[in-house]
């Protein structure tokens, strides 16, 4: 065994295989419709594909400094102050390459080995493994349907140990869409700031799609919180600009500093195109980020009440992101047509798939059952078409 003994229980990420499997079934001929993957169905707009294009004609396509072109930085701190009312200078930003290299770096920066990182769930798939790679302890709190799937007060204080270091905070949240009051962060920052050494972890990727409240951040509630956390977003979601890879973030210059330090010696700096891309992205006009918004609000009103049209299935109404997380408990014990018992919401993920040729992805997966996740990240036509075909494999079940 050469490969280090901490990957032996780190398994592949339960999205990347079931997007595998859908390209797989795909050319084997069959007409799957993926509802499996967390990205935008929308091109990246015109005026910032044309920026990484400009930088590419004008010949910046060398490196830059480690921590990103200044310009970019500026252009975060601009964005910052713009969207979410928060000060940062720009030694307290960094730009890496997406979202994920940016936590990857925060890990890397603040966690010890064997300090506890505590991760609300139902959470994004990548979260535990993350932690567990960069030789830290994950901590799943199960944040249950009716609290809204959101962490309290209460279960935080009954999570921490003297090993705790990180809080997770994804809100609108991956695969929930629950979205944090200013309240219910002002709640738990009580809780973050009576502890010595806790740092929250702001997972802000889905910050422009919250749909009937206002998106607030941890780092505004007070200046207390403010230095206790790292406000970490990317491009990719707000931007569709997935595969442009870039995500930043903001927070205590020293943690920021030590993020830097890593990225020097391992990726250097985000691809200089889409650092250009970046720039247009956020200090361009907004109005794409708008338009996006109101597309997915549409298209969540639509899923949700066809899903709650089906016998069996619960589904509550996200306030932000673009997954719906229905509950599939009223399925379990059901026999398929082929005599099989669906026992757990794995087993209903692959009936779907393989009974209704629709894609999705198990809750197991993201540490809270009997759900499967829904991406509404695609045109309302197929949305219709694939909750028909769930529609009808539902009504099969004995
Ligand atoms: N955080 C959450 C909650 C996500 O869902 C994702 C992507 O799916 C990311 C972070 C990473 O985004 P990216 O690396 O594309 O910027």
């Amino acid at each position: 065994m050469l490969t280090a003994k901490r990957f032996l229980e780190i398994g592949n990420s339960p999205i990347v295989e079931a997007m595998h499997q859908v390209a797989v079934l795909k050319a084997a001929g069959r007409d799957i419709i993926s509802l499996a993957a967390g990205e935008p169905d929308f091109n990246t707009p015109e005026h910032i594909a044309n920026a990484g294009k400009e930088a590419i004609n004008a010949g910046k396509t060398k490196y830059t400094c480690e921590s990103g072109l200044l310009a970019l930085r500026k252009a975060i701190c601009g964005k910052f102050k713009r969207d979410n009312n928060l000060f940062y200078t720009s030694e307290q930003v960094i730009a890496s390459s997406g979202g994920k290299q940016i936590i990857t770096n925060a890990l890397i920066a603040t966690l010890n080995p064997s300090e506890e990182a505590i991760i609300p769930a139902p959470y994004w798939t990548s979260y535990p493994n993350m932690v567990r790679i960069n030789y830290g302890v994950p901590v799943i709190v199960k944040c249950s349907a009716e609290n809204n799937f959101k962490l309290t007060p209460k279960q935080l204080e009954a999570a921490l140990t003297n090993k705790t270091k990180l809080l997770f905070i994804n809100s609108p949240g991956n695969p929930s869409g629950a979205v944090y009051t200013e309240n219910e962060l002002a709640a738990l920052g009580e809780v973050v700031t009576s502890h010595p050494t806790l740092v929250v972890l702001a997972d802000d990727v889905y910050e422009h799609t919250v749909y009937d409240q206002k998106f607030i951040t941890p780092a505004q509630i007070n200046s207390k919180l403010y230095e206790r956390t790292i406000t970490m977003n990317s491009v990719s979601k707000s931007y569709s600009m997935t595969g442009w890879r870039i995500g930043f973030a903001g927070g205590p210059e020293d943690i920021i500093q030590t993020m830097h330090k890593i990225q020097a010696q391992t990726t250097m700096h985000p691809s200089t195109i889409s650092q250009h891309a970046a720039i247009a992205a956020l200090t361009g006009p907004q109005t794409f980020v708008h338009q996006a918004q109101v597309i997915f609000k549409e298209r969540r009103d639509l899923v949700c009440s066809l899903l709650n049209m089906i016998d069996g299935i619960e589904c509550a109404i996200p306030q932000g992101a673009f997954y719906a997380y229905p509950s599939v408990g009223r399925l379990l014990g059901k026999y398929t047509p082929q005599g099989k018992t669906l026992q757990n919401d794995r087993d209903v993920m692959e009936y779907f798939l393989n009974e209704a040729d629709v894609a999705t992805v198990y809750g197991e997966a993201f540490g809270l059952s009997p759900y499967l996740r829904i991406s509404y990240a695609t045109s309302t036509e197929l949305l219709t078409e694939a909750c028909r075909r769930i529609d009808e494999a539902c009504k099969k079940l004995k």
